[in-house]
């Protein structure tokens, strides 16, 4: 496999703010679809000093799942579609009603450089924010 380098500015990773203890970025999905995305904050924590990483993402239910036989032909599309979209509806209603749960998913879709990029945001940004935290220390203790 070719090796890989991390792009600036990099394909599929978007920043979007950056503050004095945290960095916001948005990672797109490599399908094209603006609904598919991981939203990541690396923040510092100010007393403990220490990083995290929080990733989230918006999901959805299987609302492309089809419950009746129809295609884009039939005559009555529209009519089965949204008798479709009911069914699927009442479905997720008993699942939470009987398990207080539904499943959702969510994905994200990263090619090969965008999977780089976004180790390398990640990589870079905790980089940032623990070396500051070392300087820091060094100073304390020489002093
Ligand atoms: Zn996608």
């Amino acid at each position: 496999m070719k090796e890989m380098n991390a792009e600036m500015p990099a394909v599929g990773i978007m920043k979007l703010h950056e503050y004095p203890d945290a960095v916001w970025y948005d990672v797109a999905c490599d399908c094209g679809s603006k609904d598919h995305f991981h939203s990541i904050w690396i923040m510092k924590d100010s007393e403990t000093g220490l990083v995290e990483v929080n990733i989230s993402t918006e999901s959805t239910t299987d609302f492309w799942s089809k419950n009746l036989e129809y295609d884009y032909d039939d005559k009555f599309y529209w009519i089965k579609s949204v008798v479709d979209e009911i069914i699927t509806r009442s479905k997720l209603i008993w699942k939470i009603l009987i398990h207080g749960y539904v499943k959702r998913e969510s994905h994200v879709l990263l090619n090969q450089q965008q999977a780089v990029n976004y180790a390398n945001a990640l990589l870079e940004s905790v980089k940032s924010m623990t070396d500051g935290e070392k300087e820091k220390n060094e100073t304390t203790s020489l002093g």
